[in-house]
């Protein structure tokens, strides 16, 4: 299972973007990497050819989940996820607070 989710609101704890809050946008589970809209952007020069355009683009890179935090949506701090195995299934819960972090 995965700290984190599609939605989730989470904080950046590290590098130029530190300090910063998103919501997870992608996910890519094999790279252990996720996507933040409008973070840790890059920017790419691409050349005009024919009829496109050319210019500078930027382009979000995707971050490392160890250089993000979940903010818990219960206690809104931000926190480590915790698994909690409840029947048989297993749910997030905040190191904080103890809540779950995913409610149906
Ligand atoms: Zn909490």
């Amino acid at each position: 299972m995965l700290k984190f989710k599609v939605g989730d609101n989470i904080k950046v704890t590290a590098g130029k973007d530190k300090g910063r809050e998103a919501k997870v946008e992608r996910l890519f589970p094999k790279e252990a990497t996720l996507l933040l809209p409008g973070l840790n952007l890059y920017k790419r020069h691409v050349k005009g050819m024919g009829q496109e355009k050319g210019g500078i683009y930027e382009i979000p890179r995707p971050y490392p989940f160890s250089k993000i935090a979940l903010i818990c949506p219960k206690c809104k701090k931000v926190t480590r996820v915790g698994l909690r195995v409840i029947g048989k299934e297993k749910v997030r819960i905040c190191r904080k607070c103890n809540k779950e972090i995913d409610t149906k």
